[in-house]
């Protein structure tokens, strides 16, 4: 249980009927005399250390506490504040500079590296460093579209799995979570919330209300006559991908009266730089495939793809990269431990990443699987990164043991969770 200490008060972070006038003042403090307030998860193993401070921000009349920038690692591996260090994650790359925090605000900024305007006329983009997600743009300074998705998993807290939401992730939750994870970010100079499109749950006794907001919302968008127009994103479960009369056409679960074109040259790319998302997707029971994407809407209301990333995910929504990624996946899911699942953002496939970290260890421990296509350049990379890393580790070559070696043991001071 995670509990604060607020202007002298100890409150579980739970409690929001305490928390919620405790946080406003806290807020209205912060900047004159307030001192911050404190996260309590190292205390009471022998720490006498005043906790990792943390900050209020407001989102919708709702007070909020989060962890002060680059703080995560000062939490204790199972407090909902800790955040693995950056090297073990592609987050670690762009945090600082494509994403930034400001405290002050509690707004997050951050630097696309693809339009969210696009020209009229235009049939479908071109290719670019700055747009093709598994390009060699690594420089850190621009989020490609995949990476942003990755964002909004991991500011979801959907990369964070506990074996107590076992069973209970659906498309309402993860919905839930990804417009929760947009709420305080400005992208492009605006509200990244008011370009997204995140389709409602699928209800016959509503589909004519879910159509007519789904259809007020596009309408906002729909392209003048001339001028740029805007684009939004959209984030959402691929059901097909199909031909059309002409080029392509994308239908999303939830929304299946409404596909979304996709141009030939798109279509041609997506396949290029998606190839192992797609076969994944194919080749794995159960899998989802999530995709973000950003989409112009024709004045006649058809909505037309404009850039496009996808990433498969489990039946828990547990965004996987190989078949070896979803089988240490299954075996620590199974056996019911904690961990957070990290992910790419802009880093190409061919850097070594730890798969997952797990959280009932402490120091947590990153879970690497070693990587045969890409050895033996990618064997030296990770014994320096595991060498740089404050985690503990874990490894997993698969070419070599086709069984997984023992699961990291759980740390004894841990509780153990609820069965
Ligand atoms: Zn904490």
């Amino acid at each position: 249980m995670t509990r604060y200490r607020i202007d002298g008060h100890t409150v579980d972070a739970d409690d929001e009927e305490r928390l919620q006038p405790l946080l406003a003042h806290a807020h209205r403090a912060t900047g004159s005399t307030g001192t911050r307030p404190v996260c309590l998860c190292r205390n009471g193993r022998g720490s006498i250390a005043p906790g990792p401070a943390m900050y209020v921000a407001r989102i919708n009349g709702i007070y909020i506490l989060k962890r002060m920038p680059g703080t995560g690692t000062e939490h204790a591996p199972q407090c909902r504040s800790y955040d693995p260090p950056p090297e073990v994650s592609g987050a670690g790359e762009v945090l600082g500079s494509a994403i930034t925090l400001s405290p002050g605000d509690g707004a997050t900024r951050l630097t696309l590296g693809f339009s969210l305007t696009r020209a009229p006329g235009r049939a479908a983009p071109t290719a670019t460093a700055d747009t093709d997600p598994t390009s060699a743009h690594t420089d850190g300074t621009k989020l490609t579209i995949r990476a942003l998705l990755h964002f909004l998993w991991d500011e979801g807290g959907l990369t964070r799995w506990d074996p107590a939401v076992a069973g209970r992730r659906n498309w309402s939750l993860i919905r839930r979570d990804v417009l929760h994870a947009a709420q305080d970010k400005v992208a492009k100079g605006q509200s990244l919330t008011d370009a997204l499109y995140v389709p409602e749950s699928f209800d016959l006794d509503h589909k004519y209300e879910i159509a007519a907001r789904r259809a007020s919302l596009l309408r906002q968008v729909a392209a003048p006559s001339k001028g740029r127009h805007k684009l939004l994103l959209l984030v959402a479960e691929v059901k097909t991908i199909a031909p059309a009369r002409f080029g392509y056409k994308v239908v999303f679960k939830h929304v299946p009266d409404c596909p979304f074109l996709l141009p030939e040259d798109l279509h041609r790319r997506l396949h290029k730089a998606f190839d192992i998302e797609l076969a994944l997707w194919e080749a794995v029971e159960h899998t989802h495939l999530v995709a973000a994407a950003t989409f112009a809407v024709s004045p006649a209301g058809i909505p037309t793809l404009d850039q496009i990333a996808l990433m498969p995910t489990t039946d828990a929504w547990i965004p996987f990269e190989s078949v070896f990624d979803k089988t240490l996946l299954d075996t620590i899911t199974a056996a019911r431990r904690p961990f957070r699942k990290t992910l790419r953002y802009n880093m190409t496939r061919d850097k070594p990443l730890a798969s997952l970290v797990v959280l009932d260890t402490d120091p947590a421990t990153a879970c690497y699987i070693a990587d045969a296509d890409h050895a033996p350049a990618h064997e030296r990379e990770l014994v320096d990164l595991i060498a740089d890393s404050s985690l503990a580790s874990w490894i997993w070559n698969p070419t070599t043991a086709s069984a997984l070696p023992p699961l990291p043991d759980r740390s004894t001071s841990m509780e153990r969770s609820p069965a």
